[in-house]
């Protein structure tokens, strides 16, 4: 069976500050069972939140990385910098990031396969446009991404890759998919991992919903039978929403 994950992904929201004052929200309340959480902060409160997140129960996750582990890349953080922090988990190639800050389909690839390699877990971002849906090429779209981002890795690390199917147009704009729709893009994402890697394989890699999730809605996925949890960006922001994602999950 395949443990529920709910992600946040804080995007570029918080200061350190804040986010210390997330982790204090989060000891005020009860654990929550069964369960996976991950708080994904912005680079500069990760060593904060390592500290602050600690006996909460959420895992630490960062927004992106560099597929190389040290070298002359001005700007950029490496695996080796995300693994000496604690982080366990590093968002792949969301959409923001393939529009804004030009990642590729090969880019993905490179970065998936260096998660992996240095022991952070994937949660690779997959999506189609509101135009690409429209043209019916949602399957196609998605598939193909899928298939790149896992390109030649080992059938072994699949247990430790999360995918998050994003829709780009429900990113941010308060209008989700439904969960019959999202459950059947998910089940095409488990369909291509099987056709590369096995049934088997293709059968423990969890596989997120993402896009205007809120508490109040997040069950409505967790009801689907390939649904696996939910990657959450504005809902995630407080403590009090991201409990209610969290129960909602359960
Ligand atoms: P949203 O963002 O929950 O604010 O729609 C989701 C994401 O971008 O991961």
């Amino acid at each position: 069976m395949r443990t529920p994950i709910v992600a946040g992904n804080w995007k570029m929201f918080k200061t350190i500050a804040e986010a210390k004052q997330f982790a204090e929200a989060v000891k005020q309340q009860e654990e929550v069972e069964g369960v996976e959480q991950v708080v994904c902060a912005p680079f500069t409160a990760l060593p904060a939140l390592a500290e602050a997140l600690q006996g909460t129960g959420i895992a630490l996750g960062a927004q992106n990385m560099h597929f190389e582990e040290q070298g002359a890349f001005t700007g950029e953080i490496s695996p080796l910098m995300l693994k000496e922090l604690g982080v366990k988990y590093v968002i792949i190639g969301h959409s923001e990031r393939r529009q804004y800050f030009h990642e590729t389909d090969e880019s993905v690839n490179k970065k998936t396969r260096a998660a992996l390699k240095h022991g952070l877990r994937p949660i690779v971002c997959v999506g189609e446009s509101l135009e690409e849906r429209e043209a019916g090429e949602t399957a196609a779209v998605v598939g193909k991404q899928t298939k790149a981002a896992l390109a030649g890795a080992d059938t072994a690390q699949l247990a430790d890759v999360v995918i998050a199917y994003e829709p780009i147009w429900a990113i941010g704009t308060g209008k989700s998919s439904t969960a019959a729709d999202a459950n059947e893009t998910i089940a095409v994402i488990r369909r291509v991992i099987a056709e590369d890697f096995g049934e088997a394989a293709a059968s423990v890699v969890r596989i997120q919903y993402g896009g205007s999730v809120k508490p109040d809605n997040i069950a409505s996925f967790m009801a689907e039978p390939d649904i696996d949890g939910a990657l959450v960006g504005g809902a995630s922001l407080t403590a009090d929403s991201f409990r209610g994602l969290v129960l909602g999950a359960r």
